[in-house]
């Protein structure tokens, strides 16, 4: 029997983020510092079959509907295809999607198709290779372009691109990077950055606001909003480009949240289960796994961590603390 993942403000969780790693090989400045963090040891990971067993339950105690898997980079994790295809094979079958910077899709789209990934969104912030360089600490712009390519051939469609503006590095390449996008049939969004860098340099007067984003597209575009009915509990406001039909979309998560639609939970690499990306306690279901608990006892956890998600995310309020853990250690 399905008990939906309800909270107290009467939204319902629907949709799964799985964290598979919390390891990257890219430094993106609002993420991570250069250096690198401390990874998890492998012991404290789910298992792949960990990992399973909990979107089963997901799916069918649960009432998720759509698994996306993300990371750190999912793509490092070696067991993904297998991790997707018997997700896949889960019923009611839920909806099967990756967040992933690319690098290594090009190997890896048409085995992932193949195992049943339905939906893509890869991360690309800027097209020059000297400003990849500097924003991620990587030499990989190559890599990550022919991952999208290769995404797109492989029909995993439509392919959906994020990008993160950071001031003084690539707040210009607005127009750049949805002509990049529309020319290839990608959905591009914009990101606001948020609060979840481990090296907590996150300063509101240097985010670039959605408001900016679409004031540097003007310019270059004619934007007009799509129908809101359309959006749900999706968090891109979408704009239609030039009459449509092509669109884009910004999600202003700091300037203009939308935390009274969201439908997300999300499961961390090890096993912890967190009700909003800035929760500051999170739930633990590996260690009840691994001591024995029931697919019915972890599902009660689950469903108790939900329900005490708060209303919002606290970021604009003046005592909002970053949670302890980064973005890549929680799973965008
Ligand atoms: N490595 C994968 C990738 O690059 O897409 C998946 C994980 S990454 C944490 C998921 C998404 O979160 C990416 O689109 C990334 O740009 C975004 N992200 C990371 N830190 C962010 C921040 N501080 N603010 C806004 N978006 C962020």
């Amino acid at each position: 029997m399905v008990l939906q993942l309800a909270d107290a403000y009467g939204r319902v969780a629907t949709d799964l983020r799985i964290s598979l790693t919390d390891r990257c090989n890219l430094r993106c400045a609002y993420c991570m510092p250069a250096e690198g963090l401390d990874w998890l040891p492998s012991p404290a990971r789910l298992t792949d079959d960990e990992v399973v067993r909990l979107a089963r339950i997901g799916v069918q105690q649960l009432g998720i509907t759509e698994i996306r898997f993300t990371g750190g980079e999912p793509l490092l994790r070696r067991g993904l295809p297998g991790i997707a295809a018997r997700t896949a094979e889960l019923r009611p079958r839920p909806e099967i999607s990756l967040t992933t910077n690319a690098i290594g899709l090009a190997r890896l789209a048409g085995p992932l198709r193949a195992a049943g990934l339905d939906r893509v969104n890869v991360s690309l912030d800027t097209l020059r290779p000297a400003t990849f360089g500097e924003l991620a600490k990587r030499d990989r712009l190559d890599d990550v372009l022919a991952g999208l390519a290769a995404a797109a051939a492989a029909g995993i469609t439509p392919v959906k691109v994020n990008a993160v503006l950071m001031r003084g590095m690539n707040d210009d390449e607005a127009p750049d990077l949805l002509r990049y996008c529309l020319d290839r049939g990608y959905q591009l969004r914009f990101i606001e950055q948020m609060p979840l860098d481990a090296q907590h340099g996150w300063r509101r007067e240097n985010m670039v606001s959605a408001g900016e984003i679409l004031d540097s597209l003007a310019p270059h575009f004619k934007l007009t909003p799509d129908d809101p009915a359309a959006r749900g509990s999706a968090p891109a406001e979408i704009f239609l480009v030039d009459g449509g039909p092509a669109r884009v979309g910004v999600i202003g998560s700091v300037t203009r949240p939308f935390c009274g639609s969201c439908d997300r939970v999300r499961l961390t690499a090890d096993g912890q289960i967190r009700n909003c990306l800035f929760a500051r306690d999170e739930s633990n279901l590996r260690d009840p796994m691994r001591a024995g608990a029931s697919d019915d006892e972890l599902a009660g956890l689950w469903r108790r961590a939900v329900a005490a998600k708060l209303p919002g995310h606290g970021i604009n309020d003046p005592g909002f603390l970053q949670p302890a853990r980064p973005m890549s250690a929680i799973g965008g």
